[in-house]
C-alpha cells in the first residue's frame, strides 16, 4: 500500500524519494473500472440502441437527461432562434477562438513531396477527408461549445462531407445558445439531441434519424469514453482516441507563483468529480503554499463542490529537482502538462508523454482550452503515451500512391522477383516477370 502522505488536507502530499515502484504505479492509475460496472452498463446501452434506434435514444434522454423529446434534432431555423440569445461580446470572443483555432489547424494541412526511391520508381502520399464523421459535444454537467469549435474546425478544414453532431439535450429539450451559435458559425444545420454512451452507439450503428459515421470524435465522461472504446473494437467505425475525464499535471519550482498554480489546479478540478489535478514540485514549501491557495480560492467558485470532490482524489508529489519531477510526469503521461517554472526551456526537451504542454508562468491551460489555437481534445488516463490529440490529421486519411516507369520496373523488378521467391509467392513474382519480359503479343 502507499506510504503515508505527508499531509492530508484536501489531497495528499507524497515525497517522491519515499515512493516505491508499485506506489508510483498505483498513483498514476485513473478511471479504472475493475469490476467492469461501466462496461456492462454501456454494453447494455449500445445493444439497446442497436435494437431500438431512435426509441432507445428518446428513452435514455428521459432517463439520464430528464427530458421528454418530441423529436431528436434541432434544425437550422430552431438553431437560429436559440442562437439569437448570444450577446455581441460573446460572439466576438467566440470569433477570436474560431480564428485562432482555424489559423493553427489550417497550417497542419500540408502537401507532401513525391519521393523517387529509385530511378523511375515514385512514391507519395495524398490526403483525402474521412467522408462521414460524428462529433460528440459534451453537455452533462457543463455544456462545452469550445469542444464544438475544436472538432468542427478541423473537420471543415479537412473537407469532411457529412458531419453528424450529437450533444445531450438540456432540461428544456434543446441545446444551449452557444452550441447553436457555434453550429451556425461552422455551417452545420442540424444538431442531434443525444448524449452519453447512447449517442456514440447511434453514430456507430446508425438509427432511423442518425446516419452511421466512419469515425467518432470528441471527449466525454466515462460512459462516453467506454462506449467509444467498445464500438472501436466491435464495429467498423473508428474513434479519435479515448478522451475521458480531464486531468492536469503541474510541474513547479520556486520560480512559480502558488496563486497561479492553485488557479490552474482548480480550473481542472471543476470539470467533473472524476477529474485529476496533480502538482509535482521541488519543495514541500511550494506544495503547502499551493494547498493554502487552493483552500482560499476554492470556496469562491460556483462549482466548488465538484472541484472539492475531484481534489479529494488528486495529490501532490515533492521531488528533489525538476528532472525528478519530469520523470514522474512522463510516467503519469498527463493530458495537460504545465511547466510552472522560469526554467521551462531546460526541461521541455525531456517531455516524453503528454497531450498538450503549457510553458512558463504566464501560460494558463485555459488559454489552450479555449482560444490560443491548439486543440483541447486530448488523450487522458495515460493514453498520451501512445495517442496524440485531435488535429486535422485525425479527419483525413493519408493514401499512398506509386508509379513505375519502364526504367522503374527494370530497376526494381529483379529484387521483387527474388523477394517473392523467398516467401514462396510465385504469383507475386510472376506479376513482375510478365512486365520485365512481356510475352510476345
Ligand atoms: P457528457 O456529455 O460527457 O455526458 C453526459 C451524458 O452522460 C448524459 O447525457 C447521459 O446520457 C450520460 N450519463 C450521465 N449519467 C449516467 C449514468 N449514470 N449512466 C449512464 N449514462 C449516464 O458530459 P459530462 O458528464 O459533463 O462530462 C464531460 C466530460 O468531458 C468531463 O469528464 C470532462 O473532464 C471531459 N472533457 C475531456 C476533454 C478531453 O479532451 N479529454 C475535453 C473536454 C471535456
Amino acid at each position: 500500500s502507499l506510504k503515508a502522505p505527508l499531509s492530508g488536507g484536501g489531497g495528499a502530499i507524497y515525497k517522491y524519494s519515499e515512493l516505491s515502484v508499485s506506489d508510483i504505479s498505483r498513483l498514476i492509475q485513473r478511471n479504472v473500472d475493475p469490476a467492469n460496472e461501466i462496461r456492462t452498463l454501456v454494453e447494455d446501452i449500445i445493444e439497446n440502441v442497436k435494437q431500438h434506434g431512435d426509441n432507445a435514444l428518446a428513452d435514455y434522454a428521459e432517463k439520464f437527461d430528464k427530458v421528454s423529446l418530441d423529436k431528436l434534432y434541432l434544425d437550422k431555423t430552431e438553431l437560429q432562434e436559440i442562437a439569437a440569445a448570444v450577446s455581441a461580446d460573446q460572439q466576438a470572443a467566440l470569433q477570436v477562438a474560431y480564428d485562432n483555432i482555424y489559423k493553427f489547424h489550417q497550417s497542419q494541412l500540408k502537401t507532401e513531396d513525391k519521393v523517387e526511391t529509385m530511378p523511375g520508381v515514385s512514391c507519395w502520399r495524398e490526403l483525402r477527408p474521412i467522408e462521414k464523421v460524428g462529433l460528440y459535444i459534451p453537455g452533462g454537467t457543463a455544456v462545452l461549445p469550445s469542444t464544438f469549435l475544436m472538432l468542427g474546425i478541423p473537420a471543415k478544414i479537412a473537407g469532411c462531407k457529412e458531419v453528424v453532431v450529437c450533444s445531450p439535450p438540456q432540461k428544456n429539450g434543446k441545446v444551449n445558445a452557444f452550441i447553436a451559435y457555434v453550429a451556425l458559425m461552422l455551417g452545420i444545420d442540424k444538431v442531434y439531441l443525444a448524449g452519453g454512451a447512447q449517442a456514440v452507439a447511434a453514430m456507430a450503428y446508425g438509427t432511423e434519424s442518425i446516419a452511421k459515421v466512419d469515425k467518432i470524435f470528441g471527449p466525454g465522461n466515462q460512459f462516453v469514453t467506454k462506449s467509444k472504446t467498445i464500438i472501436q473494437s466491435t464495429t467498423t467505425t473508428a474513434i479519435d482516441m479515448p478522451a475521458g475525464p480531464s486531468e492536469v499535471l503541474v510541474i513547479a519550482d520556486d520560480t512559480a507563483n502558488p496563486v497561479f498554480i492553485a488557479a490552474d489546479l482548480l480550473a481542472q478540478a471543476e470539470h467533473g468529480i472524476d477529474s485529476q489535478s496533480i502538482l509535482v514540485c521541488t519543495s514541500q514549501q511550494i506544495a503547502e503554499a499551493t494547498q493554502a491557495e487552493v483552500d482560499r480560492q476554492l470556496p469562491t467558485l460556483p462549482r466548488a463542490e465538484i472541484a472539492r470532490q475531484a481534489l479529494d482524489q488528486s495529490y501532490m508529489v515533492v521531488t528533489g529537482n525538476l528532472e525528478e519531477a519530469m520523470a514522474f510526469s512522463n510516467q503519469y503521461a498527463p493530458e495537460h502538462l504545465i511547466l510552472a517554472t522560469q526554467h521551462w526551456q531546460q526541461i521541455s526537451g525531456s517531455i516524453i508523454n503528454a497531450g498538450s504542454v503549457f510553458l512558463g508562468n504566464l501560460t494558463p491551460e485555459s488559454a489552450g482550452d479555449y482560444a490560443s489555437g491548439t486543440n483541447h481534445t486530448l488523450p487522458t488516463s495515460s493514453y498520451a503515451r501512445a495517442y496524440s490529440g485531435v488535429s486535422v490529421d485525425s479527419f483525413v486519411k493519408k493514401i499512398t500512391f506509386q508509379h513505375l516507369t519502364h526504367e522503374g520496373i527494370q530497376n526494381i523488378g529483379p529484387s521483387v522477383e527474388i523477394l517473392a521467391e523467398m516467401e514462396g509467392l510465385h504469383a507475386h513474382r510472376n506479376a513482375v516477370s510478365v512486365r520485365l519480359s512481356p510475352p510476345a503479343p
